[in-house]
């Protein structure tokens, strides 16, 4: 290899060596909650598959039939010809879902807050961040070239403390953060945030990622959770975790959307999603809309974990969600636990630093809605197992 290229395999050497290197497994069935990885069926609990609805039937049936009609391929960019009806279709029924005005869709989570951020923030202005917030939202921030400035995790005094110190300053001001901290399960104190924002003049984001079908009636989201309605400027959302297929949307008012189809990069430079993304989309916002019986389902699995692994005596942190971390100390250890599961038949990926800070390295537990209840005991007896053979809990 050239002199110039061989940072390529140092780095890849070191990843390897630091124990950082990712392997990445493929799965081989349908998602849900057993799926076929190396032959074999295992426990799925690391997908973001909250309710079950990756493969749901009713999702496939529709993605199937709109294809008939419409084809997959939107062809081009949202403002040049890629706008079909089934895009406006989706955006009508995610804004009637949310509860705002209007929506617009774009390709993914991560492309929503690239798509919010830059046109809503520039040189010369202030984004005030939660230090834990999701990468997406930190890459917007970054690149929409406003001064950031990360206030204490999930506190309000400490996001008004920053502001206080910058109150003089007359420029554009954005409060951005998580609805749900995806490592931890907790939940963003939007009321006192928003209250915050008001007083400093400053305009309010929220990356609802994990709190869209999880959330407030029938997962409409944080913005429900608190009943904060028409008090957050912005709300970003994905239809890849809960709503179980792929995408991203911003909603909030009329002119906000109006705004952001005109501004927003990733709707004006790279092309819209495929039908069978919207159709299969537009199934699952109107299966939510139906019926809250997977929402209480995935809560009742959640509860029932925690319990089980509480009694065990394991260290789940302070979740408020489904989400259950269980925090295991050093990245060696976590990575071993995860690979003694998958011998007993689960998948459970390990997490460490830099996602999680160094010393809480952990197995995250995404309970889904799918999961039987036998599913989650017999997990939490296999943890206990696997956890006494490894000395990290008594004998
Ligand atoms: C997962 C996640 C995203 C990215 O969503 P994708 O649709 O997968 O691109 C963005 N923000 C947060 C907070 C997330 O958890």
């Amino acid at each position: 290899m050239s002199v110039e290229k061989r940072f390529i395999r140092e780095e890849l050497e070191r990843l390897q060596s630091e124990g950082l290197y990712t392997h990445i497994r493929t799965i081989e069935s349908a998602q849900g909650p057993w799926v076929t990885i190396e032959g074999r069926r295992r426990l799925n609990l690391c997908s973001n598959n909250y309710l079950g609805l990756c493969s749901d039937r009713r999702i496939c049936d529709r993605a199937r039939a709109m294809i008939d009609i419409y084809g997959v391929g939107p062809g081009a960019v949202r403002t040049i010809a890629g706008t079909m009806s089934p895009h406006v279709e989706l955006e009508r029924k995610l804004a009637e879902f949310k509860g705002t005005e209007a929506a617009m869709l774009v390709q993914s989570g991560f492309c929503a807050n690239l798509s919010a951020i830059p046109p809503l923030v520039g040189k010369g202005d202030l984004v005030f961040s939660d230090e834990l917030n999701h990468a997406s939202i930190i890459d917007a921030c970054r690149l929409s070239g406003a001064t950031i400035l990360r206030y204490p995790h999930n506190s309000p005094s400490g996001l008004r403390e920053v502001l206080e110190s910058r109150k003089a300053e007359a420029c554009r001001k954005l409060v951005v953060t998580d609805g749900v901290f995806s490592m931890d399960g907790d939940i963003a104190p939007l009321p006192d945030l928003v209250e915050a924002a008001e007083d400093y003049g400053a305009m309010i984001m929220v990356d609802d990622a994990h709190g869209e079908g999880v959330l407030g009636r029938g997962g409409r989201g944080i913005v429900d959770h608190f009943g904060l309605h028409g008090r957050v400027d912005v709300e970003v959302g994905t239809l890849s975790k809960a709503f179980g297929v792929v995408g991203g949307f911003i909603s909030g008012t009329a002119e906000l959307v109006d705004y952001l189809r005109q501004k927003a990069r990733p709707n004006l430079f790279s092309s819209a999603l495929t039908v069978p993304d919207v159709a299969a989309n537009l199934a699952s916002v109107e299966i939510l809309q139906e019926s809250d019986e997977l929402v209480r389902k995935l809560w009742s699995n959640g509860k029932l974990f925690k319990e089980r692994m509480k009694g065990y005596g394991f260290n789940i942190g302070n979740s408020q969600t489904p989400i259950t971390p269980v925090i295991l100390g050093e990245a060696a250890v976590a990575k071993a636990f995860s690979a003694r599961l998958f011998e007993e038949g689960i998948f459970a990926q390990a997490i460490a630093f830099p996602t999680v800070p160094k010393g809480t390295a952990r197995i995250r537990v995404m309970v889904s809605a799918a999961h039987e209840p036998s599913d989650l005991e017999m997990a939490a007896e296999v943890f206990a197992r696997v956890a006494r053979e490894m000395n990290l809990l008594p004998a």
